[in-house]
């Protein structure tokens, strides 16, 4: 007889497990499957964000700033730290361990949840009815009232530059190198392109940075794009833009890249290793048995509504699998929704205010519209900006580099969207998240106290220069 359960959750990515967490703390009877396999053949939850992205990422993006930070500003504190020496392996050996420990916290939680976890293949076969295939080939039918589709991403491979796993690589492959290569070659500014070349750079490569548009960070604020641009290139990461990849092969030892510059000329780049980080694309593979009647897009994508709705009874999908920003936290959002609604509770996703992260140096934070969408929308906007050389802990840090800019409709002095760049505005943009997901007005954020000296007073100042009451900085003219 097949298994039955109330909810079965393909995939335990940062959507999937959310889902299944609060689907059992529904007191619904639930299975998670997901088939991840690392490396060493073991299998794992968490998806690509524990194991193979936001956080091994983060951990290698905290270790090489640290480097970066004892190389290039403990000077000027008056500490010397000549002789740095840096143990790769044992930086790789924290990032493994930290990935391990938070992969195992999620089969704790599953435990105490209630939750089975099933390691294998899920497909849906129809309405209700889900295979598993373990990972040693046995198959067997689950029956649930409830599916919920979150099998995520997988990275986009260009066919004129195939994957080699050794020296053409995706960004995990990136992510575990033993040895720093002495060239490295990235195609794509996109975030992940970025985190990966800053750390490579920071541990010596000599990175260049290919991207077919001639625009840098286009879905950023022009302001915080433009300040970004001349601060990677500051760190040294040759960021080339308006070149388009056509072809790589091996060549003696090393990789041959051919791409068009911004004049359409061909040239030709020699690297060690290149990192392909052109994007994601959803994963649906072998998800979907024939007939389901779940709707794919031109792209791929599970195609659903505001509430994660297949349109198809009892099927839901949630994550990077559907539209919207490839984001951890919209997954999760996405997955704790749809659990709530399976328990016949309230659920919404706020998808006006999903905060997006870049964690380099310095940190790149935002939320809501850029200064040029509310200026394309026509609505009548006012904009306060505070620069960190201007805040005292961050001049205290070290770390007075960038600013935050704030965005406001005049009308009814609404937030529209808050843009930061500069120390911990990852940790930042959360206030402003908030701020949104309360419809504040930039009064709301000028009349609430900010903890001195913090970082926070920087918003608190935008909000303030937003109607020229800044305190902290000369207010400008007009
Ligand atoms: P995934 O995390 O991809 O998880 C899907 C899971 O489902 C996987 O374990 C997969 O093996 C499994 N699966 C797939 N199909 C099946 C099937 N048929 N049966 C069983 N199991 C299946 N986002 C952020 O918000 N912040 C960051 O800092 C950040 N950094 C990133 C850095 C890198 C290098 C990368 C690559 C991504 C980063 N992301 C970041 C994006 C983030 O990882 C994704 O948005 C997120 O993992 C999507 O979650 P998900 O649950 O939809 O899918
Ligand atoms: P993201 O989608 O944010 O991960 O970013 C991927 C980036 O890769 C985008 O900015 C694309 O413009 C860029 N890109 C895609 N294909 C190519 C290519 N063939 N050559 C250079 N850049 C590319």
């Amino acid at each position: 007889m097949a298994d039955q359960y109330d909810v079965v959750v393909i995939g335990a990515g940062p959507a999937g497990y959310p889902a299944a967490i609060r689907a059992a703390q529904h007191k619904l009877r639930v299975a998670c499957i997901d088939e991840w396999k690392n490396r060493d053949g073991s299998s794992a939850l968490g998806g690509t964000c524990l194991n193979a992205g936001c956080i091994p990422s983060k951990a290698l993006l905290e270790s090489t700033e640290l480097l970066h930070r004892a190389q290039h500003e403990f000077a000027a504190h008056g500490i010397g730290a000549s002789g740095l020496k840096v143990d790769l392996a044992a930086m790789q050996k924290r990032r493994a361990t930290i990935v391990k420990t938070m992969t195992q916290g999620i089969a704790g939680l599953f435990k105490a949840a209630g939750v089975t976890a099933l390691a294998g293949h899920g497909r849906l076969l129809a309405p209700g009815r889900v295979e598993f295939t373990a990972h040693d080939g046995s198959k067997r039918e689950l029956l649930a009232k409830h599916v919920v589709l979150a099998s995520g991403s997988v990275p986009v491979e260009l066919k004129s530059v195939p994957f080699d796993g050794k020296q053409i690589i995706d960004s995990w492959g990136a992510l575990e190198l033993d040895a720093v290569p002495k060239r490295l070659g990235v195609i794509g500014a996109g975030v992940i392109g970025l985190e990966l070349g800053s750390v490579w750079r920071r541990l010596g490569a000599e990175v260049v940075v290919l991207e077919a548009l001639p625009d840098f960070l286009p879905m950023a604020d022009g302001a915080v794009a433009k300040e970004a641009l001349r601060h990677f290139r500051k760190l040294g990461l040759d960021i080339r833009l308006g070149t388009k990849v056509s072809g790589a092969k091996r060549a003696g030892g090393a990789v041959e890249v051919e791409y068009a510059d911004a004049s359409a000329a061909t040239q030709r780049l020699v690297v060690d290793t290149l990192v392909v980080a052109v994007g994601r694309r959803p994963n649906s593979r072998e998800l979907l048995a024939d007939g389901t009647g779940v709707k794919l897009d031109e792209r791929g994508f599970v195609v659903v509504d505001d509430a994660c709705r297949t349109g198809i009874d009892g099927v839901w999908a949630v994550g990077d699998l559907v539209r919207g920003p490839m984001l951890a936290h919209k997954g999760k959002e996405e997955g704790v929704m749809v659990a709530d609604l399976i328990a016949g509770h309230f659920g919404e996703v706020n998808y006006r205010a999903v905060p997006s992260v870049i964690y380099t140096a310095p940190e790149i934070a935002w939320v809501g519209q850029t200064e040029e969408q509310v200026k394309a929308s026509g609505r009548p906007y006012k904009v306060g900006t505070f620069p960190f050389m201007a805040s005292g802990r961050a001049r205290a840090m070290e770390a007075g580099a960038g600013f935050a800019k704030i965005v406001a409709a005049s009308d009814d002095d609404e937030i529209l969207g808050v843009h930061i760049i500069g120390p911990m505005a990852g940790e930042l943009i959360a206030e402003a998240v908030l701020a949104m997901e309360y419809s504040a007005s930039t009064e709301d954020l000028q009349r609430t106290m900010h903890a001195h000296p913090t970082l926070s007073e920087a918003l608190h100042e935008a909000a303030l220069a937003a109607d020229r009451k800044a305190i902290d900085i000369p207010n400008k003219a007009g």
